[in-house]
């Protein structure tokens, strides 16, 4: 890292499923180290995001894959909003089963697809999942479906500003990403509450 000053640099043990090793040093502050393994920091925030796959050398994303990370972090922000919907929504019998980790997965197009889900669930199997979703096609567009809808698509303001090469003070940034994340809890409500009304089971 530039203008660091310690000097036992370890290097990132980082190998994706093509077999590409990361080739970045970084001291103990600035990266991390998992299960006795040692990354940098874009790969530390990489294994974090897909968990258990971590340990299967075929689902570990290319080297400059950011997508498990990005999945990861919108996950982390409306973790608590999608568990308080899915809670309130459920009716007897039913409860809310979270995936721990960023999975990875095809769309109907064979592109690969990072997601990861919150579930509805009753003993007979599902009763709604909702899934933030980034696909390979577009790597930066955040996609949120419930149910079989896509209810929110966008890109992250912070992302559409690095690719347009802009820089905006703190609270610019604090407030454009306040309204992104504004926008995807509104949607998932709006799509849970929808689809409750509209489930004929429960109809009266
Ligand atoms: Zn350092
Ligand atoms: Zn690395």
């Amino acid at each position: 890292m530039p203008g660091c000053p310690n000097s036992d640099a370890l290097s990132c043990e980082y190998r994706d499923r093509r077999g590409h090793l990361c080739t970045l040093a970084f001291c103990p502050h600035h990266g991390a180290v998992i299960k006795g393994v040692s990354y940098c920091r874009r790969h530390a925030s990489t294994v974090r995001a897909i968990g258990p796959l971590a340990t299967d050398p075929n689902g570990l994303p290319d080297l400059d894959d950011r997508t498990p990370s990005l999945v990861n972090w919108i996950a982390r922000e409306l973790d608590g909003h999608i568990r308080a919907q899915l809670e309130a929504a459920a009716r007897e019998g039913e409860s809310v089963v979270i995936d721990d980790a960023v999975r990875l997965s095809r769309d109907s197009k064979r592109n690969l697809r990072w997601e990861r889900s919150w579930r509805l669930v009753e003993h007979t199997g599902l009763v709604l999942r909702i899934s933030i979703q980034v696909s390979e096609e577009n790597d930066a567009l955040v996609r949120i479906n419930v149910g079989s809808e896509m209810v929110a698509d966008g890109i992250p303001p912070w992302i559409a500003r690095r690719r347009m090469g802009e820089d905006v003070d703190v609270a610019i940034d604090v407030a454009q990403r306040q309204l992104f994340y504004q926008y995807l809890r509104e949607s998932i409500a709006k799509a849970v509450a929808e689809f409750r009304r509209s489930d004929r089971r429960y109809a009266r």
